[in-house]
């Protein structure tokens, strides 16, 4: 990497990121690679964005063929990929109808949206509250940051939306308790909380939830934003408890490298919003929504088994190996506490030509969903030794 840019970086780049001191360029699959030309086994995917890997034939060829007819249209006249997308969507999840925007947090906003519109229309509530869960996360802008649990995101932007009140995960009663003493027209979980650490929740928990807002027209809001689009062995993690939410909102690895979220409505809120309720210029982009089709009708069953299959031979691997304490996740969503600090190890990572992330205080692993099993063997040995070495 030329120091130029760093110092460049450093100089005009606003400051709210601490990057590690490697430049990518390239790469193809599950292999980045950085300016001096060193390789790296990609357990990261530009966290949980690059679906099948970098610069994935199809998915170029999706969006370059795209791009060669028309990039953008605005959502004032019709667009096949946008369409077409939505109805992929809603087919696979019998859910109603689908919101597009650019980011996760933008669907977690419309989400919020939703419900605050439901709760006045339908429930007859004046400022409607929504319950959210400690610990969480679901995005940067001001309605999101308010829904995140953590005060470490709150204490510089003050003040927030009201309307979030926060409860702790996997206590039903003090949840429940919670909901019911604000009148809450919305609960909002992520089922393993990503940026919190890759904290699951329980079966009961969620299922207990969720026949709660059934029960009582309360909304389950699920944010999918990392989980979604096969990550965790099910096309969406909720799936895994043998629910279904109101609404669940995704990101990420949905557009498998372009911007793109989605809002996604079941029955009960299909019709909350009209015309000029909401709007985005880019959302439903053309391109990007070529591409999210080509990433999405490939999540099927075989996928969905192979992602199960590797996430337990990472797990198998990990589990009780020398400097690791303990692991959490679900297919290839995974995380580990280390005896060693989570930053050290990934830096050590790096050095080793492995790229991982982390989460609060553990190290992190969302490879591409169709890493080959060699790569996978190969980056598994890597991180095992790192988290050994001086102990
Ligand atoms: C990353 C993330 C977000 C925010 O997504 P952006 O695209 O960065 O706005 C929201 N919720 C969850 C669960 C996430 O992991």
């Amino acid at each position: 990497m030329t120091t130029w840019i760093a110092e460049t970086d450093k100089k005009y780049v606003a400051n709210t990121y601490g990057r590690f001191p490697i430049e990518l360029v390239d790469g193809h699959g599950s292999i980045a690679i950085d300016s001096d030309g060193k390789e790296y086994i990609d357990l990261g995917s530009g966290i949980a964005v690059t679906s099948f890997g970098i610069s994935d034939p199809d998915w170029v060829k999706a969006v370059t063929e795209q791009l060669g007819k028309i990039q953008h249209a605005s959502n004032l006249y019709y667009t096949q990929p946008c369409a077409e997308l939505a109805k992929l969507i809603c087919e696979r999840t019998g859910m109603s109808k689908v919101f597009f925007g650019n980011s996760g947090a933008e669907a977690n906003e419309c989400a919020i949206k939703v419900a605050r519109k439901y709760g006045e229309d339908v429930l007859g509530r004046k400022n409607p509250v929504i319950v959210s869960l400690e610990n969480s996360f679901h995005g940067r802008t001001l309605g999101t940051l308010a829904a995140t649990g953590q005060d470490f995101f709150h204490k510089d932007f003050q003040p927030l939306p009201e309307g979030f009140v926060y409860a702790p995960a996997n206590d039903i009663d003090a949840t429940l308790a919670i909901a019911k003493d604000s009148d809450a027209v919305a609960i909002m979980i992520e089922c393993i909380q990503g940026e919190g650490g890759v904290n699951v929740l329980e079966q009961a928990y969620v299922r207990a939830l969720a026949g709660y807002c059934e029960e009582s027209g309360t909304l389950l809001l699920i944010d999918e934003v990392q989980t979604g689009n096969g990550r965790t062995g099910e096309l969406y993690s909720y799936m895994n408890y043998g629910i279904k939410p109101d609404v669940f909102t995704t990101a990420k690895g949905l557009g498998g490298g372009l911007p793109i979220g989605a809002c996604v409505m079941g029955e009960r809120v299909a019709d909350v919003f009209g015309p000029s309720d909401h709007g985005s210029t880019f959302g439903g982009n053309p391109v990007a929504c070529a591409g999210a089709i080509s990433i999405f009708s490939r999540i099927d069953d075989t996928l969905l088994d192979a992602i199960k299959l590797k996430g337990e031979y990472i797990r198998r691997k990990l589990e009780g190996a020398k400097g690791i304490q303990s692991i959490s996740g679900m297919g290839l969503m995974i995380g580990f506490l280390t005896d060693r600090p989570a930053k050290d190890i990934v830096n050590d990572c790096i050095a080793e030509g492995v790229l991982c992330l982390t989460a609060k205080s553990k190290v992190r692993l969302v490879p591409a969903l169709n890493i080959p099993m060699e790569k996978l063997e190969e980056a598994v040995e890597i991180i095992k030794e790192v988290c050994a070495k001086g102990l």
